[in-house]
Order: C-alpha cells, then structure tokens, then sequence
C-alpha cells in the first residue's frame, strides 16, 4: 500500500490522502459501502463503479458460508467473483460474535459458530480468518478482533481487548507466513469498550506492531452508546494512532457522523444504514433524509435532489413516481439506493476539497445549517460539542440554532413523521 498525504486541514485533525492499492486509488476521507454478500443490496458491480465508488466492502463471515472459499478459489478471489475492478475491504467475521451471538461461542483458539444453514459446527480462529480473506483477495483485510458489545461493561470487556492484542499477533503471523503482504493489507483493530484506559493500553500494544500493520480501525463503537462517550474514545483513538496510517472508524454511516470523524481525524467509515434506510425508501440529501412513503410527497414531481448528478435525479425520476412505488417495487429500492450511495460520495468529495483548500470548518458549519436546518430543529449537543474540541464551533455566526439534547440522529425523527 501507498499512503500519501496531501493535505491538513489548519484547523481540524482532518486529512486529505491517496491511498493506492493493488486495485488503484482511493481518495481519502472516504465512506465504504457495504457489500455483505459479494452484491451490493439493488446494484451491480457496473453500477457501484460508473457511481464512482473505488473502495467497497465484502463479509467473511457470510462468504465463508456461502459461496464457500473453494468457489472463490475456483474464480480466482472474491473481486473476480463479483466482476469488481476496484478495491475491495473485508471484516474479519468477528462482528458477527456480536450479531449471531446467540450461535457463537468465544474461546482462547477462536469463535465458534453454528452454522445457520446446517447446524455445522466451524471453528473462526485469527488463522482460518486469514485463510479465508486470503480466498476472498481483498485489497485490505481486518484482523480477527474479540468484540463486545459496546454495552458490555466488567471484566469481560479488559478481557476481550487482550485477546484482540494476542489475535492480531496470530493474524500478522499468519498474514507475513501467506506470502501476500504486498497485495493485500492487513488492518489492526483497536478495542477497548468505553473505558479509556482500557483504550490507552490497546493502543500503545497495537501501535508498537506499527510495522506490520499498514492501517488502523476503530472498533467496538457504534453500539447504540451515548454520542457523547462514542466521540471522545474516538478522539482519543485518533490522536494517539499513527500519522502515516489510515485511520478506519467501523459502522459509522449517518452524515453527521462522519464529518465529526473526519474532523477528529478519521479517513475511512463503512455502514450498511445509507444503503438500507434506501430500501425502507429514504433518501439522503443536504436538507436532511427525506421518507418517500410520505403522503406529501404524492405531487412532488421533482427529483429527490435537484442538484444530485446520481442517475435517478440527473434522469428526473420524480419524488411523487417514487412515492407511487416506493414500499412495492424493486425500482424503487434500486433507484434510491443509487442515490444515497451518491449522496455519501458528494459529503466526502465535498470535505476532501474544502481539506485541500483549507475551508473545512466552513464547510462543517454550512453542512450543519443546511441539514438541521428547519426552524424546529437544532444542533445535536454531541456534535457541538464534539466539533468545538477540535476548533470547530457550529453555534457561532449562527446564534438562531437551538442545540439540542441527546442523539438526535435526524433521520430517526424525520423517519417518523
Ligand atoms: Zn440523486
């Protein structure tokens, strides 16, 4: 891998690189989608790359079961497989110890899960995680990490962070011993939970494996947490994690979100929410996410969002057309998803260029003011306060915003109406 930075935001800990992998380049900040299947959910692998999307992600937990490492083999990897030309990322599987937690069991060796399909017993230990992302051939690999619940509170939370420590020692020796460290890169996780010095201590272990880990991510967050500790663990991951390493914050996916990360440091975030949230027949647009199921939008016959170049806008698809089909047609689902995954890039090239020529705090406030913008609406507290520890201050020069208490996660709310 090749990591270049290009540029520093003055202001911010935020950064502009070029990250060049064996499938080209990807323009950091960026936002991953997600491919759990080998298929993006609505789209094909033509369709994600004419969107412009250079980084997706695949699942080894899932590809593991189905198609099963012996077809990737015969296709000659996952990017083959899937007719992807770009780069492509895979988690580990150990995520799904949270997720399928109720058909996994969490030992020294490994994870143990039931297979859904059979009732088949598979042992996923740091080795076989390798052995199976090295089938897949993703440009960039996670190592197999001990993850808790970010609820999760005691001693189970120190022990899982050790163990991650001791996995990724195994993933690094069986990664170094594959003879493929020149194409596909291998990602430490930081854990820790919500505990800070549980956080201090897995980073001063995994920075010291500097030298085999050519990019960092933080894991174990994005839980369902309170913003206001999710930001400061994140904070303090970023500040200590290595200058000349990718920084990857795992499962963050809400606009809002993401330009925090990246103004604390962060260059690279996946989540399956822009994508999902399209199929329940929301769109994302710089005024806030839209419900197509709305009534209201039953004799709108605008696009989604006059500016968005994504093929449903710039074709002019109509809100009110899409309204008529959101809830029953796969058209529907097609057609937004296109369009979140557009909205995302737009966020993430518009922050790249206001980093490049040192606007970004501009460019924060104005996303803000615009996207919670109606007279009822305000600021969430977390994000005010978060953005105001690196020099950011949202209220300022914009006295009428009223800040507001807890998550506020816009599209919960808008979600409802
Ligand atoms: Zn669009």
């Amino acid at each position: 891998m090749q990591f270049e930075i290009l540029a520093k935001c003055g202001t911010t800990r935020a950064r502009v690189s070029r990250m060049t992998l064996a499938h080209g380049p990807t323009m950091l900040p960026t936002f991953m989608p997600v491919a759990t299947q080998a298929a993006l959910k609505g789209l094909t692998s033509h369709q994600v790359e004419s969107l412009g999307i250079t980084l997706m992600l695949n699942n080894t937990y899932h590809l593991n079961l189905r198609p099963g490492t012996a077809i990737l083999d015969a296709a000659g990897g996952a990017h083959e497989f899937q007719n992807w030309r770009r780069n492509l990322l895979t988690d580990s599987g150990g995520f799904q110890m949270v997720s399928l937690s109720s058909f996994s069991q969490v030992t020294e060796e490994g994870v143990l899960f039931t297979s859904p399909f059979s009732g088949e017993p598979t042992m996923l230990s740091p080795e076989e995680s390798m052995r199976i992302q090295h089938s897949i051939g993703a440009d960039i690999i996670m190592q197999l990490d001990d993850v808790v619940s970010s609820l999760t509170t005691g001693p189970r939370v120190e022990e899982a962070m050790w163990r991650s420590v001791r996995w990724l020692d195994r993933c690094i020796a069986a990664h170094d011993a594959s003879g493929r460290t020149d194409r596909q890169n291998l990602f430490a996780i930081i854990q820790g939970g919500l505990d800070e010095r549980l956080r201090s201590i897995c980073l001063d272990e995994m920075v010291k494996r500097k030298d085999s880990i050519p990019g960092y991510a933080v894991g174990g967050l994005s839980g369902g947490e309170e913003k206001d500790i999710f930001w400061k663990i994140m904070s303090q991951c970023t500040a200590k994690l290595p200058e000349d390493r990718p920084r990857y914050s795992m499962g963050i996916g809400f606009a809002e979100d993401l330009l925090v990360c990246i103004a604390l440091g962060i260059d690279m975030a996946d989540c399956v929410f822009p994508t999902r949230t399209a199929r329940f027949g929301v769109a994302l647009t710089f005024s806030g996410p839209i419900n197509l199921r709305l009534k209201k939008h039953s004799t709108s016959f605008t696009p989604i969002e006059e500016t968005c170049p994504c093929p449903t806008c710039a074709s002019q698809m109509s809100r009110a057309q899409l309204y008529h089909i959101v809830s029953h047609e796969t058209t529907a689902a097609h057609a937004v998803t296109q369009h979140n995954i557009v909205f995302q890039a737009r966020l993430m090239a518009g922050a790249r260029d206001a980093i490049m020529e040192d606007r970004f705090p501009a460019y924060v406030r104005r996303f803000f003011s615009t996207y919670f913008g109606g007279p009822d609406d305000g600021y969430p507290k977390w994000t005010v306060d978060a953005l105001r520890s690196v020099g950011i201050d949202l209220l300022e020069g914009d006295p009428g915003h009223k800040v507001i208490l807890g998550n506020g996660a816009k599209w919960e709310y808008s979600d409802r109406l």
